[in-house]
């Protein structure tokens, strides 16, 4: 690594804290993003858990989206966790909130159930040496990919985990786990 990679946590609602200090532990410079400006000198993006339509109006009302999509298109790399990842789809089955639309999937909000409101498990992900403990949290899933997107982990038949060039999402929510291997994954990617 050339440098202290600046990497920017969307900061409107939901879970930017955690992935701050994800980041600042794995050694890169975490900078929350709110305005338009603050998008200029960051190397990458998360789009943290929360609620996804609250996260979507915001995106909006705050003038952000249309900048996030540009960058997106000129490599920059982004990655969703959770709501953040229902944020980046371009399909959500039974919903027309709005969304960034970047990436090729189709994610099912609260997909578990009701039922299982929160759980964790370990996961398989493609080339990582170990398994990475997930926690799911009314979590979505991906039900359809398409185009260039590439399956990174499959938790009981259902897609958690997915990339597609500079765009990254999982279902789970890594920043709440001492485990920093996904973010070292996304750190790379930047
Ligand atoms: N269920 C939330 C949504 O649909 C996502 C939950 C989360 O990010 N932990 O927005």
């Amino acid at each position: 690594m050339a440098g202290k990679k600046v990497i920017g946590v969307l900061a409107l609602q939901g879970a930017f804290v955690e992935h701050e200090a994800a980041l600042r532990r794995c050694g890169a410079k975490a900078i929350r993003v709110r305005r338009k400006e603050e998008l200029e000198g960051i190397d990458g993006l998360i789009i943290p858990g929360g609620e996804s339509t609250s996260i979507g109006r915001l995106l909006v009302a705050y003038d952000l989206a249309e900048t996030i999509v540009e960058r997106s298109q000129t490599g920059m790399p982004i990655f969703g966790t959770c709501a953040g990842m229902i944020v980046m789809a371009k399909e959500i089955p039974g919903s027309d909130q709005f969304t960034l639309g970047l990436m090729d999937i189709s994610a099912r909000r609260n997909a578990f159930g009701r039922q299982v409101e929160s759980f964790e498990a370990d996961l398989d992900v493609k080339g990582f040496p170990r398994p990475v403990r997930g926690i799911f949290i009314r979590a979505p899933y991906i039900d359809r990919v398409w185009g260039e997107t590439e399956v990174l982990s499959v938790y009981e038949g259902k897609v958690v985990m997915a990339r597609e060039r500079n765009l990254l999402t999982c279902s789970f929510h890594p920043e709440l786990t001492t485990d920093l291997s996904i973010h070292k994954y996304f750190l790379d990617m930047a």
